[in-house]
């Protein structure tokens, strides 16, 4: 470490993000994108905004707001927008976490949680899956800490029920709990509604996945009206101009197409079904699936050498050290074509 480096940082480890090779040669199904472009709504959009790049964007960022809240259900004033969520999850780390009381999050879930902790000098507890990878949410109850909590979880694809959910913001009054719904919208079951019911739930998502808008870098969050106006302070006091123009525009435009969502979703889950199929009938272990991805494991074959053997053959997936999970690959759903080249490969390698 240079001699400027802050000495309280010094032991930080960063994120490790998934490869993102520039040149476009692989099938790439590693870091849960959509295969998908952006709807022609947001090119459209996109295009008659560029013009206007030379003045700041809206710092309150009303017309995507409006947008979410429309599509969602909710008043505007419930809702926060980001540069991914990510920036946003960021902004839960800064505004709701002590000292004195820290943050919990499930032992396997998104590599973010842990590294945030760090950053903002948190005391962290990584609460164990279940053998069978599932979040129980017994361990939740009374935590007395900032709970994180994908749902859908990554990278197993586990979802948990809208009832558990309930249970552990219920069971953590004096506590925030934020859910973390990256993958909510291929089969999981949202908390937006709770939202309404209790004070100390903060529901995050993104564009990344579902609205096929990765590379836009747009997350937001919906709370009751109190935790998003603390939630701007921060934001205010950190990067006022957090989406810019392209941003906001390209985000309310997705959230506006609704049939190009559905029909993308929609097409997503059905190759995610019959990609999991075909796995298990060649001999795999796949998690059940609520997400844009699969997790699965060969039996006697290590998740290492078939990312290995995988990338040779031009496809990437995402694999993960982690003792527990380290015989696992993490797939994402790609058109159908690509998970037929996938199948083919994946059959080759392990005959
Ligand atoms: N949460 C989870 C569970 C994720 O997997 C990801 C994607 N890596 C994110 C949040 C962040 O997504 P983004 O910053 O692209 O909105």
């Amino acid at each position: 470490m240079g001699r400027f480096f802050s000495k309280r940082l010094s032991g930080l480890l960063p994120y490790v993000p998934g490869e993102q090779p520039q040149d476009m040669q692989y099938i790439k199904l590693n870091t849960n994108e959509s295969p998908f472009p952006p709807s022609p709504k947001v090119m459209e959009a996109v295009s008659a905004e560029s013009g206007k790049l030379n003045l700041y964007s809206d710092p309150e960022c009303k017309v995507l707001n409006n947008a979410i809240a429309k599509a969602l259900g909710v008043e505007s004033d419930m809702v926060i927008s980001g540069n991914g969520s990510d920036e946003i999850l960021a902004f839960c780390y800064m505004a709701f976490c002590d000292d004195d009381t820290g943050v919990c999050y499930p032992d396997i879930s998104y590599g973010f949680y842990p590294v945030f902790k760090d950053v903002f000098f948190l005391d962290g507890k990584a609460i164990p899956l279940t053998d069978d990878f599932r979040v129980d949410p017994d361990d939740y109850i009374a935590s007395g800490r900032t709970a994180f909590i994908a749902n859908p979880n990554a990278p197993t694809g586990i979802s948990l029920c809208l009832d558990d959910v309930e249970r552990i913001v219920k069971c953590n009054p004096d506590n925030i709990v934020v859910i973390d719904e990256a993958y909510v919208d291929f089969g999981g079951d949202t908390a937006v509604p709770l939202t309404y019911k209790y004070d100390n739930l903060i529901v995050v998502r993104t564009f990344s996945k579902s609205r096929n808008l990765a590379g836009g870098r747009i997350g937001f969050a919906v709370a009751q009206k109190s935790l998003i106006d603390e939630l701007n302070k921060i934001k205010f006091s950190f990067n006022p101009y957090n989406e810019d123009r392209l941003a906001i525009v390209a985000g309310a435009a997705a959230m506006e197409d609704d049939e190009y969502f559905k029909k993308c979703t929609g097409e997503i889950i059905r190759v995610r079904e019959m990609t999991a199929a075909e796995l298990k009938n060649i001999g795999f272990d796949v998690l059940p699936s609520k997400t844009n991805f699969l997790f699965a494991k060969k039996e006697g074959f290590s998740g290492e050498k078939l990312y290995t053997e995988l990338k040779k053959r031009g496809i990437l997936v995402r694999h993960f050290k982690t003792e527990r999970i380290k015989d696992f690959v993490r797939i994402t759903i790609g058109t159908e074509e690509q998970m037929n080249v996938l199948l083919r490969e994946v059959k080759e390698i392990i005959k």
